[in-house]
């Protein structure tokens, strides 16, 4: 996609903070190309930002995240609320725009423009997911939802990158795939704000549940540090959904009040900042005439007549 000049850019997020679908859509596209216009895009949406609450939401493959996510939005459209969700899979470097589950998901929700659903892929893209994920909430944040959800959608390993980006992080569970003992090993006791056990509907949701307790109550938690509750949920007809929605409103009550809010967010800004620089150093050595140095210093390090931190100065200092 080409744009040409500020003038362009100032009309798709002045479009995008008027509730245009479609310029919410061209922005997220801009960030999942790694477009050079990001630079003016993000200077145009920084002053409309920090206002959306940042929700993430994990779990094995098969509890049940995409009927949540859609049961979740369905509650928090009932309480007016403007929801923007993210799905994001980092195993696949394809574009999941155009996917099945991402229709189905949309067609819910399709004729609402409270509600903007879209799936992110890293296209390649050498800073991944963990560069994109938080610009793509840029937008959605200055586009004016209230919360934007950012769902898993891929295998493992990614549990606790979502939770760096989130403001509250909810974890799902369900009875019938050994939950108790993966939870566990996954570390994802560490990182639940809220803990939802869905399939409430099944033989040994109670268990899943009490197992959790039991576990998460071995924590140890300061005086004043926030203590996760456990819903149990039927995401296929809403059961519990308000009860989520609660649980996720008190957390932001509480983020708010202890000045946490803040902190994780001067954290994950931080994180931001050296993700974009690193890859602007990448752009650097990949750029016209520095391929050949990088090459060079490799061979001399590979031959041992340098050390990799020789080279790596040499790098940084030209
Ligand atoms: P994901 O892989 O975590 O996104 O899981 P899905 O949302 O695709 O759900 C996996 C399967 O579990 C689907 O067949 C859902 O219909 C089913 N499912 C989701 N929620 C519930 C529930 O509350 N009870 C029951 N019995 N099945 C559910």
């Amino acid at each position: 996609m080409r744009l040409r000049g500020a003038d362009q850019v100032a009309d798709l997020v002045t479009a995008a903070r008027d509730g245009s679908p479609r310029a919410v859509a061209r922005l997220i596209s801009l960030v999942e190309d790694g477009s050079p216009a990001l630079r003016e895009v993000m200077a145009a949406l920084a002053p409309h930002t920090g206002h959306a609450q940042v929700v993430g939401l994990t779990g094995a493959p098969g509890v049940g995240k995409s009927t949540t996510t859609n049961a979740l939005v369905a509650e928090l459209r009932r309480q007016h609320r403007r929801v923007g969700v993210l799905a994001v899979d980092p195993s696949s470097p394809f574009s999941g725009g155009a996917l099945l589950g991402d229709r189905i998901r949309m067609s819910d929700h399709a004729t609402d423009d409270g509600v903007f659903i879209r799936s992110m892929a890293s296209r390649g893209h050498l800073g991944g997911l963990a560069w994109s994920t938080p610009q793509a909430v840029r937008v959605l944040d200055a586009a004016g939802f209230d919360i934007v959800l950012i769902e898993t959608v891929g295998v493992g390993q990614s549990e606790v990158e979502i939770a760096a980006l989130a403001d509250t992080t909810l974890v799902l569970l369900a009875p019938g795939m050994g939950d108790g003992i993966q939870a566990a090993k996954a570390g994802i006791l560490e990182i639940g704000d809220v803990y939802v056990v869905n399939k409430a509907d099944r033989d040994g949701a109670s268990q899943v549940s009490r197992d959790l307790r039991g576990m998460l109550s071995l924590a140890d938690r300061r005086e004043g540090a926030w203590r996760p509750p456990i819903v149990k949920t039927i995401a296929q007809d809403g059961t519990g959904l308000p009860e989520v929605a609660a649980a996720i409103g008190h957390h932001h009550d509480w983020l708010v009040v202890t000045g946490e809010l803040a902190a994780r967010r001067t954290r994950r800004a931080r994180e931001e900042i050296e993700a974009i620089a690193l890859e602007v150093l990448r752009g650097r050595w990949g750029s016209v005439g520095r391929t050949d140095e990088v090459s060079a210093l490799a061979a001399a390090v590979a031959a041992g007549t340098s050390d990799p931190y020789s080279a790596a100065d040499r790098l940084l200092g030209g």
